[in-house]
């Protein structure tokens, strides 16, 4: 016999309960965003993989350790996109999404694929809820996409949710900071862990990011980019900072906030839940007006945030699974051929009326029959026998006679009617 084959590791089968509830996700962000006039994108799964090594940044974990990337049978370099940012800045480039009223503004719910040790809440093909808006530099752009997040977790109970949040500044403040930061590194280059130290001219600002003690005691006395950016930062900054304000979320200026992705610029967010263990995040994002060139298109500013939906799900404790819905289960009392026939002509019927009906397929016993209707939660059971259709209300047990397959549809959807 051979090998019982499983799902590869790091990734999951959606079961129906799973489904179910990964529906009211969406269902919340689709409202929330929809609300604020964001339209669903949807980008190939894969991409030319220059997409990513130019917008996430050769330096950062995604693209070193955790693409996959793969040659096609054309000898074309793909990857299976690591997150959806950078596709779209591609597909509004492409597209020539300038000529439309700005910002454009675009929510998707998509897969990413990640090569991560895997663990609960980091998987290697995750979902992401995420939002972009295009084409404006306006603060109320960075506020507005924060609180349409806040309220996604809000309203989803997301428990002891946190916003931290950060200025990265603009490219030009970014670049004399990251000189005075790699000169701290080296005076303490001994003191560092071997990676951090690999990386100070490649990309320094990882070294927040560590874990090592070393090195976390010599970050504590490290320059803070928010210290030195320049006037228009620092209003854009404090304009963002007094939106929210506005909206009473609360934030806590965290001048540590990294984010694994190097294409942001002035505004970074994340949102943690206490809810959720090592993996806090649940959600992030920030401003970045270079992406659009750094993949070969003219200037585009753009802002905004992707959330996981697993994350999103093990945070919000209370989400109740909704109930399949059934409204007529349709019985045989012999399952006569004849009978199977009426039966599936009725079941047909009731459906195209809109009722959500559900038909006998296992060949039960009247018993076995009713047992199953019971489990679907059914409102109504038809009972088709010789001497006609039996209706028998399953709430009060009331059992009526009907004549014909159009008084049984007319009874349910007036009982329906009545109970809504
Ligand atoms: P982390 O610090 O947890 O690795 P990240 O900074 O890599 O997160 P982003 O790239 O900003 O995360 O992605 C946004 C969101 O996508 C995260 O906040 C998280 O909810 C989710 N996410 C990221 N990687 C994974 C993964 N491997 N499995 C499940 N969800 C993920
Ligand atoms: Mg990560």
């Amino acid at each position: 016999m051979s090998e019982r084959l499983q799902a590869p590791r790091g990734t999951f089968d959606v079961l129906p309960e799973q489904s179910a509830l990964r529906a009211q996700v969406e269902e919340v962000a689709r409202r929330v965003l929809e609300s604020a006039g964001y339209r669903r994108i949807e980008t190939p799964a894969f991409e030319d993989t220059d997409v990513f090594r130019r917008a996430v940044g050769a330096s950062t974990d995604i693209v070193q350790k955790e693409m996959y990337t793969f040659e096609d049978a054309g000898g074309r370099s793909l990857t299976l996109r690591p997150e959806v940012t950078a596709p779209i800045v591609r597909a509004y480039l492409e597209h020539g999404m300038h000529k439309l009223a700005q910002p454009v503004k675009l929510w998707y719910l998509s897969s990413c694929f990640r090569y991560e040790r895997a663990q609960a809440g980091r998987y290697r093909q995750f979902w992401q809820i995420g939002a972009e808006a295009l084409g404006s530099d306006d603060a109320a752009v960075d506020a507005e996409s924060i609180l349409l997040l806040h309220t996604i977790l809000a309203e989803l109970g997301v428990a002891g949710m946190r916003l931290r949040i950060a200025s990265l500044g603009t490219p030009a403040s970014r670049a004399h900071y990251r000189e005075l930061l790699q000169d701290h590194l080296r005076r303490h280059e001994d003191e560092l862990a071997a990676e951090v130290r690999e990386r100070i001219d490649l990309n320094p600002l990882r070294a927040f990011d560590s874990d090592h003690p070393g090195t976390r005691t010599v970050m504590a006395k490290a320059p803070v980019l928010m210290d030195h950016l320049d006037d228009a930062d620092r209003d854009h900054f404090a304009s963002v900072l007094g939106m929210l304000e506005a909206a009473h979320i609360p934030y806590e200026v965290d001048g540590t906030l990294v984010r694994g992705l190097d294409y942001y610029t002035r505004t970074v967010f994340e949102f943690t839940s206490d809810a959720l263990g090592a993996q806090s995040g649940v959600g992030g994002g920030g401003r970045y007006d270079g992406l659009a060139e750094q993949l070969g298109g003219s200037p585009v500013c753009g802002m905004g945030w992707a959330a996981g939906v697993e994350r999103m799900l093990l945070a919000a404790e209370h989400l109740p699974v909704p109930e399949p819905i059934c409204d007529l289960y349709v019985a045989m009392a012999q399952g006569t051929p004849a009978e199977r026939v009426q039966a599936f002509a009725l079941a047909a019927e009731a459906r195209s009326a809109g009722v959500p009906t559900q038909l006998e397929l296992a060949g039960r016993s009247l018993k076995g029959q009713f047992k199953q209707a019971d489990r679907c939660g059914a409102a109504y059971v038809a009972i088709l026998g010789p001497e006609g259709i039996e209706l028998k209300d399953m709430q009060t047990g009331a059992q009526e006679s009907l004549d014909t397959s159009a008084a049984v549809v007319a009874h349910v959807l007036r009982g329906r009617h009545a109970d809504a």
